[in-house]
């Protein structure tokens, strides 16, 4: 482990997201990222981070991993319709848990766009972390809503994560067990699965310790099943341990880290007892091993627990101490009677004993002493990271000959160019200019611009097509609004600007407000569609659709939800303020 150095941190949040609402009562509320974005921006933090709002994913880059059906499905639904679509409901397993909301495929898309974004900050080297409190969604399956979670947003960051490395590490401290993201990955060695988790009667019932990857991916899921009532001092003589062996075994180029925070004491669905700093302590631990590190949220189902946790875990992030009273934000409330940024311990009972963790934690490296790890793609060389791909990689490959459809093959083989626009709503190198500025709407706002800054990559190579695990880039027509929007203006890659960015627009007044600006980055990523023997088709109990890929022109970056402008203080009203817990 090297010495923890200064990390360039990238830190995403969409307001929006808190427009959604799964139904009253349902334990998932959206309003804990902003109640968490609330302390980061009282507490200060923001001068140690870069700020974005990304742009939200489209269904090009969900269907990278989910069926075009089921996107489509969740694009068309709505309460109104519901009715109309019960079979499909039963099918995709929307319904009971998973409930139809208005504006549920936005959501998904918003929750998806920051952990895609950060995953492509960081392969182009423009943070060491990148961090997204509205992601982290691990149960969903290819076409299968589970457990509050529609669009798996890890699954579709790591794809994007493997276009420039090699070995991706997940590492999941959710109370539940990280279902989603292993399955999509069960048999690949190039993304190994580590979940610390409540296993035995409890949701989602998988997380064995036995279930350890298969084929190629043996060995490269590794589950932790742990009994109810772990606190912190035991949590740590297990985490810690497998962590480091799991990193020295692996030797990951890039770690995905889900903090989960319903594993908090108190959580309303969780059955842990960690308190903020034991999960806090997790995040510094990671931290510390220096590889760039994508950090997302999760479940948490007492918000005010959750908010505190992550707050307190940017801070960890960027390195900074922050006082235990909280600063006042407009959830202040909520964080009574005491106040504090730190949650206590209950005094439920402890199910596992020292001789419990000491034997699974003995079965783990057994599992893995049992193999010495051989990857698929080199571990020494980190020139692997900057050039996954074939020699062969514009060849014509037999599966495409075998579509035979010649537009199809022909087009299969131009690359897949995602296009990247974000809004960067504070810039650390303008710190020093708000130092006393606690209100975040009004700094957000005041300090929102564009730049149209477009980098051009088109030379960035997808992954090898014997490594891969990629999936086809499974771009089918769909009729949704955001495919048909991202498909206008294919023949250049310009910027729309927005007029409602107008610097006048945005600006009240404050010299210090620097006209920022919003840098596209078109990164070009060729996922070898065609010649990719997926390995996650054959995964998936949901069918696979058989149509040839398309793939499709340069995505155009403008997009309708793109210029929104952040909600100012005096728009915070909302119908779906959480309920005290
Ligand atoms: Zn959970």
């Amino acid at each position: 482990m090297t010495s923890d150095t200064k990390k360039r941190i990238n830190y995403f949040y969409d307001e929006k997201i808190t427009e959604y609402f799964h139904g009253s009562g349902h334990p998932m509320k959206p309003m804990r990222v902003k109640m968490t974005h609330s302390l980061v921006m009282a507490y200060g933090l923001y001068k140690k981070m870069e700020i974005f709002r990304a742009r939200p994913g489209i269904v090009d880059e969900l269907t990278q991993f989910h069926t075009d059906e089921y996107i489509a499905f969740l694009g068309k639904v709505t309460p109104n319709n519901a009715d109309d679509h019960l079979k499909e409901q039963v099918k995709f397993s929307v319904g009971d848990d998973c409930p139809v909301f208005d504006g549920l495929l936005e959501y998904c898309q918003i929750t998806a766009g920051g952990s895609l974004e950060g995953a492509a900050r960081l392969n182009y080297g423009l943070c060491d972390i990148a961090v997204n409190w509205a992601g982290g969604l691990h149960h969903a399956k290819k076409a299968e809503a589970s457990g509050f979670c529609y669009v798996n947003d890890i699954v579709i960051a790591i794809l994007e994560l493997l276009r420039h490395h090699s070995r991706v590490l997940y590492i999941d401290i959710d109370v539940h067990h990280g279902d989603g993201v292993e399955e999509a990955f069960y048999t690949t060695d190039r993304v190994m699965t580590l979940s610390f988790h409540n296993y035995g009667d409890f949701f989602p019932g998988t997380g064995d310790i036995h279930d350890i990857g298969y084929g190629k991916g043996k060995y490269h899921a590794v589950n932790v099943p742990l009994r109810e009532g772990i606190d912190d001092v035991t949590y740590k003589t297990i985490f810690e341990p497998i962590v480091t062996h799991v990193i020295e075994w692996y030797q990951p180029s890039v770690i995905v880290l889900q903090c989960g925070a319903d594993s908090l004491s108190g959580d309303r669905l969780g059955t842990f007892n960690l308190t903020t700093r034991g999960h806090g302590d997790c995040v510094r631990f990671v931290k510390k091993f220096n590889i760039p590190m994508l950090v997302l949220g999760g479940g948490g189902y007492t918000i005010r627990n959750v908010s505190r946790c992550w707050a307190y875990e940017t801070a960890v992030v960027v390195d900074k101490e922050v006082p235990i009273e909280l600063p006042h934000t407009e959830f202040y409330e909520y964080y009574g009677p005491e106040y504090k940024l730190h949650c206590p311990p209950s005094n439920m009972e402890n199910m596992n004993s020292p001789d419990y963790l000491e034997t699974i934690k003995l079965k783990i490296y057994e599992h893995l002493d049992r193999s010495r790890h051989t990857p698929s793609v080199q571990m020494q060389e980190r020139s692997w990271d900057k050039r996954i791909v074939p020699d062969n990689e514009y060849e014509e490959s037999d599966d495409e000959e075998m579509e035979g459809n010649g537009t199809n093959s022909r087009k299969s083989r131009i690359p897949y160019v995602r296009t990247y626009r974000y809004k960067l709503l504070y810039d650390q190198s303008s710190k020093d200019k708000h130092k006393n500025n606690n209100n975040i709407h009004t700094l957000a706002t005041t300090t929102t611009a564009e730049i149209v800054d477009q980098m051009e990559i088109d030379n960035i190579p997808g992954p090898s097509s014997a490594d891969a695990v990629v999936p086809p880039v499974n771009v089918a027509a769909t009729t949704t609004d955001a495919a048909s929007e991202s498909h206008t203006d294919q023949a250049t890659n310009s910027v729309t600007e927005d007029p409602a960015l107008a610097p006048d627009s945005m600006v009240d007044g404050d010299d210090d407000n620097k006209i920022n600006t919003t840098t596209a980055t078109t990164s070009a990523a060729t996922t070898s569609a065609n010649t990719t023997n997926n390995e996650l088709s054959s995964l998936s109990s949901s069918t696979t659709t058989a149509d040839a890929p398309t793939v499709p022109a340069p995505v155009s970056i403008a997009s309708p939800n793109e210029v929104t402008i952040v909600t100012t203080a005096t728009n915070q009203e909302s119908n779906h303020l959480p309920e005290t817990e």
